[in-house]
């Protein structure tokens, strides 16, 4: 963090948009402010992308003001239900609202609202570091108004709430995801009265929409070590309420002396060793990563409802990715991620997670990798880094093992690539020429024969071409007593 005087303050609020502001404020009559998360990241040096102003006054007036004095360009949305006023300017968004007092229901977090001082604006707000002003009056320019000791905490790398947590928390249940968030997002220790009460309110989480809650977690899913907001969520009670089938992960189980391993703490390392491997990853994603890393998270959730304990195997978890897979659209649904090619993608990285591995275990035969790069098409690069980053077994020996057979996978693969062309192939004789040269309907021989010519090429017992397939074919219905056309 860095230290920030009056005159720094100054100097980095030195935009048209905030002088503007302050002018605005000062003939009006009234205070303004800017405030919470833009006055932390400037301590930080973190990009900050909008900017919130707190009126001690009618914020919408003010912004009804400024905006006719930036005049053509600038564009004012009024939300007089919430007293809130947006300004957008020359690429800016600006956000106005006047200093409130907020009283609390037990069983809703919608708050009675009434005009307030600077001092109350800052007590309602989520954490010491969020709750930081700097005025924007000309006689006042870059004065760092703190009475909460936000900068202290920065300092420290501390969350904190400026009230006593158990209110903080059970007037707005939302903070405590923002808590965990945050304490990801910016690597910061959680203060240990914060922490108890994290715990404490953890039941409260239930008045919050899955919507708002979801918002959260993507935000510290996103981040770079998105391991350290699960495991936060787990530590204070929250994950079993919000996340039963991850939670269910937890937990070792030991019978006539053997233990399986636990399956939470293994999926926190995967889900670390992917974020690893894409920041050293240079292939361009457009969405960061982010499903890969769920991905990652949801690979082993089928593995609580399929242990077994077998006497001459140990601890099994078979038909696990199967399972995963179709829990897949199940937590999709209810945590309110998007049911659309996203969860489809995760899906499949799922119900495939164990192929690689279980073909570099065995004999890497070309027709094994071969099927692996036809299912996983497009996404076998994925696949690939997902797999490897799923070893993590202590012993070093056997994690060297799995990497070696690993490369001579990967390198298979290239090859079967550059050869047959396998990745989002298609047979090359079709089932309407199948239909058309045996003059058949649509029916079961049809999809018997094609299904023939897939696993003929994908075996290797022909090559990936028209005419080898064609012959193959005409040979295979002649066994099956059809009548050849002239086609
Ligand atoms: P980021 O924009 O990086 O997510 P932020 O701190 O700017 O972080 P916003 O959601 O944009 O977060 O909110 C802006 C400010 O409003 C916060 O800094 C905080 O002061 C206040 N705030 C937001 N949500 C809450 C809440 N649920 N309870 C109390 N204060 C809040
Ligand atoms: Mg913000």
């Amino acid at each position: 963090m860095r230290h920030l005087d009056r005159a720094e303050l100054t100097q980095l609020l030195d935009s048209p948009v905030f002088h503007l502001i302050g002018d605005v404020a000062d003939e009006m009559g009234v205070d303004a402010y800017v405030v919470g998360g833009y006055v932390r990241d400037l301590f930080l040096e973190r990009p900050s992308k909008d900017i919130d102003v707190v009126v001690i006054g009618s914020g919408i007036a003010v912004a009804e003001a400024v905006a006719r004095r930036m005049g053509r360009g600038a564009h004012v949305s009024v939300f007089r239900n919430f007293g809130t006023a947006q300004v957008h300017w020359r690429g800016e968004e600006v956000e106005f609202v006047g200093a409130r007092k907020e009283s609390y229901s037990h069983d809703s977090r919608k708050p009675i609202v009434e005009d307030g001082t600077l001092e109350d604006d800052q007590q309602r707000r989520d954490f010491t570091i969020n709750a930081m002003a700097v005025c924007l009056n000309r006689e006042r320019f870059g004065e760092l108004v703190d009475p909460f000791d936000g900068v202290w905490d920065m300092e420290d790398r501390l969350i904190a709430t400026p009230l006593d947590p158990d209110v903080t928390f059970s007037d707005d249940p939302l903070r405590m995801m923002r808590c965990i968030r945050f304490a990801t997002q910016l690597n910061f220790e959680i203060e240990t009265e914060t922490w108890e009460a994290l715990h404490r309110n953890r039941e409260r989480i239930r008045i919050i929409s899955q919507e708002r809650i979801i918002d959260e977690i993507q935000k510290f899913m996103a981040s770079d070590a998105p391991s350290r907001g699960w495991e936060l969520l787990f530590q204070c009670g929250l994950l079993e309420i919000i996340f039963p089938e991850l939670y269910a992960l937890q937990g070792i189980e030991t019978m006539y002396g053997r233990a399986h391993k636990d399956n939470f703490w293994h999926t926190l390392e995967v889900l670390t060793n992917v974020v690893r491997a894409l920041a050293a990853d240079d292939r361009e994603r457009a969405d960061n990563g982010l499903w890969l890393r769920w991905a990652a998270l949801l690979h082993d959730v089928g593995k609580p409802k399929t242990k077994r304990y077998d006497p001459a195997q140990g601890w099994t978890f078979h038909n696990h990715n199967y399972v995963g897979e179709k829990m897949v659209p199940q937590i999709f649904r209810r945590m309110k991620l998007p049911m659309d090619e996203r969860m489809k993608y995760v899906q499949k990285l799922v119900s495939l997670h164990m192929r690689p591995i279980v073909i570099a275990d065995e004999e890497v035969t070309d027709s094994a990798v071969r099927r692996l790069l036809f299912e996983a098409g497009d996404d076998i690069d994925d696949l690939m880094l997902l797999c490897e980053a799923d070893i993590t077994s202590k012993n070093q020996q056997r994690k060297q093992r799995f990497l070696d057979n690993f490369q001579l996978v990967r390198r298979k693969l290239v090859d079967l690539e550059e050869r047959d062309r396998i990745r989002n192939f298609q047979p090359p004789v079709s089932g309407e020429e199948i239909m058309e040269r045996f003059h058949l309907p649509p029916c079961r021989e049809v999809g018997t024969l094609k299904t023939a010519v897939k696993d003929a090429i994908l075996d290797g017992v022909i090559p990936n071409e028209y005419e080898a397939a064609l012959a193959f074919v005409i040979e295979k219905a002649k066994k099956m007593g059809l009548e050849v056309g002239r086609g």
